[in-house]
């Protein structure tokens, strides 16, 4: 072939790639215009396929309903310390004096509590009880299990009613050394400060609010029902654990095995119901709606930890990255991929955020609309329409408080970092522990796998070799570098209890009689949430299906539990009182 040939040749190539590629020019086009098509559908439809991953379902999951609102529901003797003077003073002393005794629960406490000098503290507030409760102590003495784990048994005369229970914890979280000066009065102090203006004040101190507000609550209904000589057809038991601040596996679980042993065994129809703290207390919410909010559920929990091993030597003469350095890339990968937010039916906040709209949509809306308005009415619209929900997922993640933003995704938080022990020598070891509180929508094997695919890439960039969860620990040798994931505490998140059940209306009928609304009316909007954090109810879980947690408060979610001035209003502990004590008598008869 010469050389024009082959140009000649070559230009007969390049004209029949010319003429084909024009032919072939609308096929494209075709397949061009299906692809945009596809992408379209699969970015549209995508929370439904979402959602029916997780619904098995291969239809649009029906829109909840917000409960029905039961009307009020009045009991046969009505006690209102709230409303008297000296009956709220008497509210002060009494938590007052909870406060004083520094309950404290630390993570490396022994599992035997008899080991350990730190829970003899527990005698103390035990004489406290028997001293401030008389009647209940007399009458019916608790009964010591694990040694401080307190269960009082209240018999019903009607043996064929199923026993309620009321939980209420009596340890609190311990005071970092390095907040005591932020204090303004001493965290054990149990300062009671009057107000000035307005019957009642506030009583100071760790534990104020979490939870011996609930124990002062619980205790002061049943001993005014015991004095004014109440007779009770449905057993009662009063529990209180412990160690609820390490998950109490000391004082509740051992609680919750002493009543698998006594009762009846009736699986998760042993128990009627049973309240413990917790949901987001009594309150208004934007656009002013007088709310109740009792959490119906528990997210999971699961905390990891990675750790990274690498060769040590000398820091004049660092590798590009040390293992603090690597550590730090991981986490920071980790916090720029978030959680995504997600609403769909497995989680009873999709039926608060529709009880809020129901709510928005009867009030005077030119009143209540504004841009900040959290269910504003585009989003009112996208909660009628599975295929938004994750549209409104996004908004609440994005606009929410920080309780709220939760309530929709999975958190991860590094909470702990360990390593390095010398200014001039690279680090061998560092460990780093995420702690996860998991969407209702997942699980903690779905967490885990997640963790690993976003790490990998990163680690082995890094240079690291990956060794994932449940693999066993290699041989390494002293020249390589290790990143190891293994998982410690977890559990996954709760069966949600039933909101359309006797014993919910029952809880609602009683919170909207107790807990009128600033215009004197009993419509307060009793609506379902979730909890992000654990009780110790969850370890009642298998001898009850109504669990509720609630605190019957209106001032709860101020009162800083967990925090530097931890605080109650002892006017609305009294309140709480006399919620507790119409409940027993509402819940006395057949549900
Ligand atoms: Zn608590």
């Amino acid at each position: 072939m010469t050389m024009e040939d082959r140009a000649k040749a070559h230009d007969d190539s390049s004209l029949e790639k010319a003429v084909a590629a024009r032919r072939s020019a609308p096929r494209w086009r075709w397949i061009t215009i299906g692809l945009i098509a596809l992408l379209y559908l699969a970015f549209n439809s995508a929370p439904v396929l979402h959602t029916c991953r997780h619904l098995r379902l291969h239809r649009r999951p029906a829109i909840p309903q917000c409960p029905t609102q039961p009307e009020a529901i009045a009991p046969n003797s009505t006690w209102e310390p709230q409303e008297d003077d000296a009956e709220i003073e008497l509210f002060a002393q009494r938590l007052s004096d909870a406060v004083k005794i520094p309950t404290m629960s630390f993570d490396d406490m022994d599992m035997d509590p008899r080991k350990d000098a730190r829970f003899e503290i527990f005698n103390e507030m035990h004489a406290y009880l028997a001293k401030t409760y008389p009647v209940l102590h007399e009458r019916f003495p608790p009964q010591k299990i694990n040694t401080y784990g307190l269960l009082w048994t209240i018999p019903g005369r009607d043996a064929s009613l199923r026993p309620a229970l009321y939980l209420a914890h009596q340890d609190v979280v311990p005071v970092p050394a390095s907040t005591l000066d932020q204090w303004t009065f001493p965290p054990f102090s149990g300062e009671y400060e009057r107000y000035d203006d307005r019957r009642g004040g506030l009583v100071w101190g760790r534990g104020a609010s979490d939870d011996k507000a609930m124990l002062t609550a619980v205790l002061s209904a049943f001993e005014e029902l015991l004095k004014s000589g109440w007779e009770n057809q449905r057993t009662i038991l009063i529990g209180s654990g412990f160690d609820e601040e390490v998950s109490g596996p000391r004082g509740a679980l051992s609680i919750a095995e002493a009543l698998k042993a006594s009762l009846p065994d009736r699986g998760r129809q042993t128990l009627e119901f049973v309240i413990d703290e917790g949901g987001l207390g009594v309150g208004v919410q934007q656009g002013g709606v007088e709310v109740a909010l009792p959490a119906v559920a528990e997210k999971g929990y699961l905390d990891v930890t990675m750790t990274i091993k690498t060769p040590g030597g000398h820091s004049s003469m660092p590798p590009d990255h040390t293992s603090i350095g690597m550590m730090s890339s991981l986490i920071a990968h980790l916090e720029s991929n978030p959680h995504e937010a997600m609403l769909t039916p497995a989680n009873p906040v999709l039926t608060h955020l529709i009880c809020m709209a129901n709510a928005l949509e009867t009030k005077a809306l030119q009143t209540v609309e504004s841009e900040n308005l959290l269910l504003d009415k585009q989003t009112r619209k996208d909660l009628r329409d599975p295929r938004k929900w994750h549209r409104v997922a996004r908004r609440v993640a994005k606009l929410g408080s920080r309780t709220e933003r939760y309530i929709v995704k999975t958190s991860q938080a590094a909470d702990i970092v360990l390593g390095g022990v010398k200014a001039n020598a690279l680090p061998e070891h560092v460990e780093a522990v995420v702690n996860h509180r998991i969407a209702m929508e997942s699980s903690v094997d779905e967490i885990k796998s997640r963790f690993e695919d976003l790490v990998r890439p990163v680690a082995e960039r890094l240079g690291l070799k990956v060794v994932g969860f449940d693999k066993k620990a290699p041989d390494v040798k002293p020249e390589e570098s290790v990143l190891m994931l293994t998982y410690g505490r977890f559990t996954e998140h709760t069966p949600v209890s039933p909101t359309d059940s006797a014993q919910f209306r029952a809880l609602a009928g009683t919170i909207r009689q107790v807990f009128t609304t600033e215009s004197g009316k009993h419509d307060r909007l009793v609506s379902p949430v979730i909890m992000t954090g654990n009780t110790d109810s969850r370890h009642f879980l298998s001898l009850c299906e109504n669990v509720y947690r609630f605190n019957p408060n209106r001032y709860s979610e101020q009162s800083a539990k967990h925090t530097v001035n931890e605080n109650m209003d002892v006017a609305a502990v009294a309140e709480s009182a006399s919620f507790f004590h119409a409940l027993a008598q509402i819940t006395d008869e057949k549900l």
